[in-house]
């Protein structure tokens, strides 16, 4: 069964093919700031409508979205190489409970 997702102010809504197993916490510089809990799905698995603003930085391997009317971060994806997989903010899903999903903590400090 599906899963939907949307910003606060619903500009941009997410669709998924089912819940993650598990998400990612990520210590990453940009991660601590933003909260994000990221599942990760292949990208023609991923659907999503609105208008979104990609941050880009570092390496310039990915954008970062995020709406511009609300400012929640919304998904990442690749600018160009394949990697097979893009990253969904799961603290936008309707059903989303960080209490009864696995939480995975990722060591990308510097
Ligand atoms: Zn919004």
């Amino acid at each position: 069964m599906s899963v939907q997702g949307s910003c606060h102010c619903g500009n941009v809504r997410i669709e998924l093919p089912r819940m993650p197993d598990w998400v990612a916490d990520c210590n990453c510089s940009l991660c601590r700031r933003t909260a994000w809990r990221v599942a990760y799905f292949p990208p023609e698995q991923v659907t999503v409508s609105g208008e979104t603003i990609p941050y880009i930085w570092g390496d310039r391997m990915i954008g970062i979205h995020h709406c511009p009317v609300c400012g929640c971060g919304t998904h990442w994806q690749t600018l160009g190489e394949d990697f097979g997989k893009m990253g969904i903010n799961a603290r936008l899903l309707d059903a989303f409970d960080e209490s009864t999903i696995e939480v995975r903590k990722f060591d990308n400090a510097e």
